[in-house]
This record gives structure tokens, C-alpha cells and sequence, in this order.
């Protein structure tokens, strides 16, 4: 497993694949791996013959009181990993790499990212379009894995893909999560065991709300109605949003009619944690 730093170098050995017509899989994270990130990697690797992962906790996409400083790191854990998954090569640059002295270009995804965390994060997709779209130009990815945890990064991905004509092929994959439903994300490790116990409901309300669906109901205020109910029994939980959104544009739907997703984003103490759930079209979920 070769561990590159800068960005010239990583382009070099991206260049040298390419010419000997090999397929370079990419996995962007911004480390502290968990099992969801090695999902994407194993999916990478049956994709490609080189797979590539890059570890970098994005400056930009953080908001001024966010957790940028606080977010978890741990690159000898993250190598050894990697490793025992069969990675090739981990990009790993340092911010005045990616973003050096006199850096202003910045790309911005217009409808897709009003909605859901775009509202309490407004400049936080400017900052995952721009870096995305870097380690797209340094790492030169025919084919590059993205989890749908994330589902809102999904979905801006792929319009900032097929707007810009890059010809990369976007895969989605499922949510990872821990037994007891919890899905896996790196800032869960700021969770006190209370809170840890409180933000099961997240995902208890959307597994109720999917029941509700399942039952007929096609009303999405009472979905997201219901959801709040769940969530306000949790004195620990603070909801930033429950939103019942058409799964292609992200706008807030009254009626499910076509494939839909309710987000959740909460603060379980002071920890931001997101969750989804899609719902399939009436006539194609399967009862
Ligand atoms: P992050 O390191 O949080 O920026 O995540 C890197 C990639 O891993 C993103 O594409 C995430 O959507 C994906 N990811 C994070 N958590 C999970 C999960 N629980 N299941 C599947 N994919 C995930």
C-alpha cells in the first residue's frame, strides 16, 4: 500500500494506471474509519484494479462553530485497516496542499443543496463540491463510491457530475449500521453513553414512520409528524430537521407519490448525527 502526500505525485502514479489501461476506484473519507468506509473500499475494489482512498478532513466544509478541530484522527488505526481491506493507495495531502496560500475557487451546486442540512449548513456543500471535485482533477477516479448515510452528498454529487460532464461513474451504497440500528459515522465517538442510548430514536423514528408507509399512509405530514413525536420523547435529542423529500430534487414533498427519503439531522447532546430512510415509489415498494 503506497501512502502519497502530495498532490503532483498522487496525479503521477494516476497518469502511470491510466496509461497501462488500468481502472482507478476512489473512495474520498475524512478518515476515522469505520465499517461503513471499508464497505465503500471492498465495493471499490471489485470496481477497478487500483483502489484509491483519500483521507482528508475538508477545512472548507466545516462551518466557523463547527467541529473541524474537535473531529476525531487516527491514521496509524485508519493504515492498518486499510491494509487489511487491500487498498492500494491512500492520498493523504495536508491542507496547504489542497488549499494553498491565495486559494479563492470554490464550486457551488445551486438547487439540490437549499434543503435539509444545506439550511443549518450553509456553506458546508461549497466546501464538499470544491474538494470533491480536486480530488476528482489529482486522483483521476474512473469510478468513484459514495455512501447514501450521506444522502443529501449523494445526491450533489451526481448533479455536480453530470452537470460538469465528468466522466466519472458515481456508486451509492447502503448505510452501515452498528446492531442495534445505529448508523456508523466517526462523530459518533463523541457520543457519552446517554447519548449513545437516546440516538437510537433517530432511527426508531424513521423505521415508525416506514411502517406508517408500508400501512398505506402517503401523507407526509404525518410521517414527519409522527417522527417528531418519537424524537421529542428524547429529552437528550435536539431535531435540526425531519424532512420528507422527493429523492431526486430534495424538495419537501406534501404527497409521496415517486421514490422519496425522510432525513432526520439531530443534536444528541452536542453531537450532529444524520439519518435517512428512502421509500421506494408506491407501486414499487414491496409490502
Ligand atoms: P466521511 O469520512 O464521514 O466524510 O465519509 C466518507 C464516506 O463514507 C462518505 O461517502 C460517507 O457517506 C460514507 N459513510 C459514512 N458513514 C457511512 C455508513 N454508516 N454507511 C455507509 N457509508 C458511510
Amino acid at each position: 500500500m503506497k501512502i502519497i502526500l502530495e498532490p503532483r505525485a498522487m496525479q503521477g502514479l494516476a497518469d502511470e494506471v491510466r496509461s497501462r489501461a488500468g481502472r482507478i476506484a476512489f473512495v474520498p473519507t475524512m478518515g476515522f474509519l469505520h465499517e461503513g468506509h471499508l464497505s465503500l473500499m471492498r465495493e471499490g475494489k471489485k470496481r477497478a484494479d487500483t483502489l484509491v482512498v483519500s483521507i482528508f478532513v475538508n477545512p472548507t466544509q466545516f462551518g466557523p462553530q463547527e467541529d473541524l478541530d474537535a473531529y476525531p484522527r487516527d491514521f496509524d488505526r485508519d493504515e492498518s485497516l486499510m491494509r487489511e481491506v487491500g487498498v492500494d493507495v491512500v492520498f493523504y495531502p495536508t491542507d496547504k496542499d489542497m488549499y494553498p496560500k491565495g486559494y479563492q475557487t470554490y464550486l457551488t451546486v445551486e438547487e439540490v443543496t437549499r434543503n435539509l442540512c444545506g439550511k443549518s449548513r450553509p456553506t458546508h456543500f461549497r466546501g464538499v463540491a470544491t474538494v470533491v471535485t480536486k480530488l476528482f482533477h489529482i486522483i483521476k477516479p474512473h469510478v468513484a463510491l459514495f455512501g447514501s448515510k450521506d444522502f443529501q452528498q449523494l445526491v450533489v454529487i451526481r448533479r455536480m457530475v453530470e452537470d460538469l460532464n465528468m466522466d466519472i461513474e458515481i456508486v451509492g451504497c447502503p448505510i452501515v449500521r452498528e446492531p442495534d440500528g445505529l448508523a456508523m459515522s466517526s462523530r459518533n465517538k463523541y457520543l457519552s453513553e446517554d447519548d449513545r442510548k437516546e440516538a437510537l430514536a433517530i432511527k426508531e423514528a424513521l423505521d415508525r414512520a416506514r411502517e406508517l408507509y408500508r400501512n398505506g399512509e402517503r401523507d407526509a405530514r404525518a410521517l414527519v409528524e409522527e417522527a417528531h413525536r418519537i424524537l421529542d420523547l428524547h429529552p437528550g435529542i435536539r431535531i435540526d430537521y425531519v424532512s420528507l423529500c422527493d429523492a431526486g430534487t430534495l424538495s419537501d414533498i406534501e404527497t409521496i407519490r415517486a421514490e422519496s427519503v425522510m432525513a432526520i439531522a439531530a443534536f444528541v447532546g452536542k453531537t450532529r448525527l444524520i439519518d435517512n430512510c428512502v421509500f421506494l415509489a408506491p407501486d414499487e415498494e414491496a409490502i
